[in-house]
């Protein structure tokens, strides 16, 4: 073993889910019921939520923002940490996954904070800026189609304030992105966002191999 990270075996992963994991029993059957979805898979891991709706609270977020809403149990999470007059732009292209998440938003009493837009995230991002919103939310989550990471970066970057967060998810894509066997359409935008993030002197960020990857970006 590495002296530098430690492998997480399954009884040490049920460990750390026992000794950390703080889940509200309605996020506990969001993710639950979503668990019995073929698309399962696509559902953000509960203790990365956690972290998520640790580092919202912690910087005091106000207006956030999520890209691929999915079932709704990540914006749940953050829907939580938020303030009663707290706001999520919450994107996604699916009705059918949306209205699942939107029967608990409602029933933990956080639907009113959650502005969940049908269409493809590039147009409401675009609109938003258009309206004026730059430089107006404090805290993003992306967690959407990979070849438009960079694409959802650079406008959220502006639509945060400065020492904002965004939170990238899949970012280590199943271990692909190290093996340059691997040339799919997906695999190849990811390695190319990590790069570029890399070397973005616009931010400060932190690669986590939490879940399928997580970075954390804050706005310089
Ligand atoms: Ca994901």
């Amino acid at each position: 073993m590495s002296h530098e990270h430690i492998s997480v075996t399954e009884d040490l992963f049920r460990y750390m889910r026992n000794v950390s994991l703080r889940e509200p029993e309605v996020l506990r059957r969001l993710r639950e019921e979503t668990g019995q979805m073929p698309e399962m898979t696509m559902q953000t891991m509960a203790e990365q939520c956690q972290l998520m709706a640790l580092l919202a609270g912690s910087i005091g977020a106000r207006r956030t923002i999520e890209v691929g809403v999915f079932t709704g149990y990540s914006a749940l999470w953050t829907a939580l940490a938020l303030p009663q007059d707290g706001y999520i732009l919450a994107c996604d292209i699916s009705e059918k996954w949306t209205s699942i998440g939107h029967r608990y938003w409602r029933e933990a009493g956080v639907e009113h904070k959650i502005d969940l837009r049908l269409a493809p995230a590039l147009e409401t991002l675009d609109a938003v800026l258009a309206n004026g919103a730059e430089g107006s939310f404090d805290f993003a989550y992306i967690d959407a189609d990979k070849a438009n990471y960079g694409n959802y970066y650079e406008r959220v970057l502006k639509l945060l304030r400065p020492r904002g967060l965004i939170l990238f998810d899949n970012v280590l894509w199943s271990g692909k992105v190290a093996d340059e066997n691997e040339q799919d359409s997906d695999t190849v935008a990811l390695r190319a966002f990590n790069s570029k993030l890399a070397g973005d002197a616009r931010v400060d960020m932190s690669m986590l191999p939490i879940g399928d990857g997580l970075t954390i970006a804050c706005k310089r």
